[in-house]
């Protein structure tokens, strides 16, 4: 049987502007063959969704010449169809838009391997969009042209006709130019174009480090060149560029050109990665704790007295997923803890019992134990209980002491313990170092701990600290980092937004102030 090649466009950086189609195929394929400019965090989460995936990393550069390498490319699509795979050939932007992609439909069409072209939105709208430039705009530009700035002005066999696109009157967006730029130009007003004409360059489009500087057409390659903005760049050249001081967007998010740190564990981090970046900020993740599951056999021997409690209580997620692992490799469910009461310490927590079709009895407003405790207070069935407390090592005491002040008997079963995760901290002490960190958020007192673990005391105070609630703060101070900010209650939401309102612009779109 004969595989399958997708030539599929990656969009221009930001992870969402992958399309549906291409996350599909990235989820279910044999194989991937990227490119330099497909956003690596692209290619990480597809081996999270579909582990096991083979990925050809095709777009180093160097070595070879650029049509031998391309040749290899073609030969090595050819062979994986062959060899009946379902290949995902994930190309930056639109495979169609100066990305060869069409070289190597035409090198599998030769070879008779199928294949089909899934489209991506190109770096030449979306990087000018993310800037607050439309390519076109009623009464200002009826056409835009697409054209590669490889095809130096200077040289006699070029193939674009400089003086006609000036004449047009269109917006220009130049591709792969920064390095013709100040040829190119010329070649414009040459041609007739108004030395007025504004012009902006945008680098690294859609991505959090997007760069944007604008001129005219005269003047733009000495800013850029002053800038120092490098590949890759999109050049917008036309009146629609005039628009970008009224519709910038992406820009004045309130943590845009921001670099704040996560150190949460691996597994949880991904929500306030996603509240952070949509506030605009460029998050550096430190997996500063993994999850290490403990011998199951003391939850075990407790599940199976489960009768004995009255109540069960969890201070994590994690801890409400181990217990369901526990129960499922019984080949029980939900039913077992019938009758049982259960108390949680917050939100996320809760959320992670009803899924799971449990929902908490006790969910208290102050998302520390100190909180259970006072919400537990309020019920008049807790004094004298049995009490199940799913937890991690290390766990504080406050809430097995408090309970066994109020005349219950409680058993502590630790279920995991979290471990700091050194890989990935040499690039974070390099730009703690170098002072290129706005903050640091800490979302757990054991995330303090990690966080210092992995960088050293020293760079740990380097970068203003934010914390979820006063027990982290507490651990911070205990790690001699003074916190600069607490986010006013203890979730993912509030820690991001105190962080927009500690480092964040004041005059941005959306000013929390
Ligand atoms: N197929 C791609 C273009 C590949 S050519 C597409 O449709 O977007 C490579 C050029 O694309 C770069 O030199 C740069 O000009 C542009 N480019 C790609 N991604 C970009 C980004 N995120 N920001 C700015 N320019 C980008």
């Amino acid at each position: 049987m004969s595989g399958v090649v997708y030539l599929v466009g990656a969009g221009p950086g930001d992870p969402g502007l992958l399309t549906v189609r291409a996350q599909q195929l990235l989820a279910t394929c044999d194989a991937i063959a990227a490119d330099a400019l497909a956003n690596p965090e692209i290619i990480e989460a597809a081996r999270a969704d579909n582990p096991g995936v083979e990925v050809h990393d095709v777009g180093k550069r160097g070595g070879s010449g650029e049509s031998a390498r391309q040749e290899a490319i073609n030969d090595l699509l050819v062979q994986l169809g062959r060899d009946g795979k379902r290949v995902v050939r994930l190309k930056g932007g639109d495979p169609l838009v100066f990305g060869r992609g069409s070289e190597e439909a035409l090198a599998l069409a030769e070879a008779g391997v199928q294949f089909e072209i899934v489209p991506g939105v190109t770096a030449g709208v979306a990087a000018a969009a993310y800037a607050g430039i439309p390519v076109t705009h009623r009464g200002v530009a009826t056409s835009v042209t697409f054209v590669t700035g490889h095809e130096d002005p200077a040289k006699a066999e070029t193939q674009t006709d400089w003086a006609a696109l000036a004449r047009a009157g269109g917006t220009i967006v130049l591709y792969m130019g920064v390095k013709t730029l100040p040829r190119i130009a010329a070649a414009l007003v040459a041609g007739g174009m108004s030395p007025d004409t504004p012009a902006a360059a945008v680098q690294w489009g859609t991505y959090p480090r997007q760069r944007t500087v604008v001129g005219t057409v005269t003047t733009l390659a000495d800013a850029v060149e002053r800038e120092g903005l490098g590949a890759p760049v999109i050049t917008v050249i036309g009146t629609v560029v005039g628009l970008r001081d009224e519709i910038s967007w992406y820009d004045r998010k309130p943590l845009f050109g921001k670099r704040v740190v996560v150190t949460r564990a691996s597994a949880q981090a991904g929500s306030l990665r996603a509240a952070l970046a949509s506030l605009g900020a460029e998050v550096l993740e430190l997996p500063a704790l993994r999850v290490v599951p403990l011998d199951p056999e003391a939850l075990r021997e407790a599940l199976d007295r489960i009768a004995e409690y009255d109540w069960v209580v969890f201070t994590s997620q994690n801890a409400v997923a181990f217990l369901w692992q526990s129960l499922r490799v019984a080949g029980r469910d939900a039913r077992w803890l019938a009758g049982r009461k259960i108390a949680c310490v917050g939100p996320a927590t809760s959320d992670a019992l009803l899924a799971r079709g449990l929902d908490a009895d006790v969910v208290p407003g102050r998302f520390v134990a100190e909180g259970v405790l006072e919400a537990l207070d309020e019920r008049a069935d807790v004094k004298g209980c049995r009490v199940l407390y799913v937890a991690a090592e290390g766990a504080r005491d406050v809430l097995p002491e408090g309970l066994a002040d109020r005349g219950c008997t409680v058993d502590v079963v630790p279920v995991y313990r979290t471990a700091s995760d050194g890989a990935g901290s040499g690039a974070l002490r390099d730009a703690l170092s170098s002072g290129r960190v706005d903050a640091v958020t800490f979302a757990s007192a054991s995330a303090v701990r990690g966080f210092v673990e992995a960088v050293g005391a020293e760079l740990a105070r380097r970068a203003p600290a934010v914390s979820i609630g006063p027990t982290t703060s507490d651990a911070l101070r205990a790690a001699g980092i003074t916190p600069a900010s607490e986010a006013s209650e203890s979730t993912i939401d509030a820690l991001a937004d105190a962080t927009a309102r500690l480092v964040g612009a004041p005059d941005s779109q959306w000013s929390t102030a």
